[in-house]
């Protein structure tokens, strides 16, 4: 590898909003054989909206809404800051929630005027052993649309069935097909349902899907798809990719993204925009191919 080749290679980058953070970046990401994506703020907005509650087991919806939103209150997720948002919006006036605890990649804990009140995924219901069948029809078809299903239990019980919608970006689905077109398999790891991962993955063209990856399960994640695929691309924006960053044969960071991901990184994309990842591609490639 010639000094000046890289240099060169490396300075176009930073043209095209492209920073290389480490010398090897550039000869790394040549060797790559799958780019894995994030999804929440990295292939999507990441500016989630609430866009429907269905109740069971005879609860009102605004003030099950005030209730649930007066938990969120106290979360920072931005799941969260949508439901907060969606009934203060209403005007409701939210309860004061109490011992307000986060279950990390399931959901919230607290109690809300003496009622225990559990908040979050499925697997959540599933673990606590809440039936969650009175709501299925509608589960279903929130997944299908690539919303993320919300559920919320009161003193044991299924309560409601909230849909949160966190559209895709608009440049998402061409980076995908940029990638497919130079010979690479695309991923998607998510923390998110099942369905609703592959409702969107489908939508967008992604090969293979890992979800519902608890927060410590994204490096073994990376794992899978470099036994199954080989060098493994990775692109998050969050805290909770830092380590999958780190982990990955080249960490991709979006510069729209948190501090810990952007240390964390080997290539960062300044703008945000997710087609540097296929610019940072063709100019590793086009560099190498110089080189050799
Ligand atoms: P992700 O970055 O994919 O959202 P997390 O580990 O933060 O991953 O969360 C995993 C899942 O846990 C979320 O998709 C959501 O279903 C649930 N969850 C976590 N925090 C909350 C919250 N504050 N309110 C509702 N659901 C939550
Ligand atoms: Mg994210």
């Amino acid at each position: 590898a010639t000094p000046t080749s890289i240099m060169v290679g490396t300075g176009r980058a930073a043209e095209l909003g492209v920073l290389f953070r480490k010398g090897d970046a550039l000869q790394k990401l040549d060797e790559a054989k799958v780019v894995a994506f994030d999804k929440t703020g990295t292939l999507t907005e990441g500016r989630p909206r609430l866009t429907r509650i269905d109740t069971a087991n005879g609860h009102e919806r605004d003030a099950t809404l005030a209730l649930i939103a007066a938990v969120e209150s106290q979360s920072e997720h931005p799941i969260a800051r949508s439901i907060e948002q969606a009934a203060r919006d209403r005007g409701l006036t939210l309860p004061q929630a109490r011992q307000v605890k986060a279950i990390t990649g399931f959901g919230l804990s607290a109690n809300v005027d003496g009622h225990d009140v559990l908040i979050g995924a499925e697997r959540l219901m599933r673990r606590e052993g809440i039936d969650t069948t009175p709501l299925a029809t509608a589960l279903a078809r929130i997944a299908a649309d690539g919303q993320t299903p919300v559920f919320a239990a009161i003193d044991g019980r299924l309560a409601a069935l909230l849909a949160v919608a966190d559209p895709v970006k608009p440049t998402s689905r061409a980076v995908i097909d940029s990638l497919h077109a130079s010979g690479l398999k695309v991923a998607m790891i998510t923390g998110d349902t099942q369905a609703t991962a592959q409702a969107i993955a489908a939508e967008l063209g992604i090969d293979h899907v890992e979800a519902e990856t608890l927060p410590d399960g994204k490096v073994a994640a990376i794992d899978t798809l470099r036994a199954r695929f080989g060098s493994v691309a990775f692109v998050g924006d969050g805290i909770n990719d830092a380590p999958a960053l780190a982990a990955a044969d080249t960490g991709i960071a979006v510069g729209s993204g948190t501090d810990v991901a952007i240390e964390a990184a080997d290539i960062v994309l300044i703008s945000g925009d997710l087609s540097g990842v296929v610019n940072a591609l063709h100019l590793s490639r086009a560099t190498m191919r110089n080189i050799r």
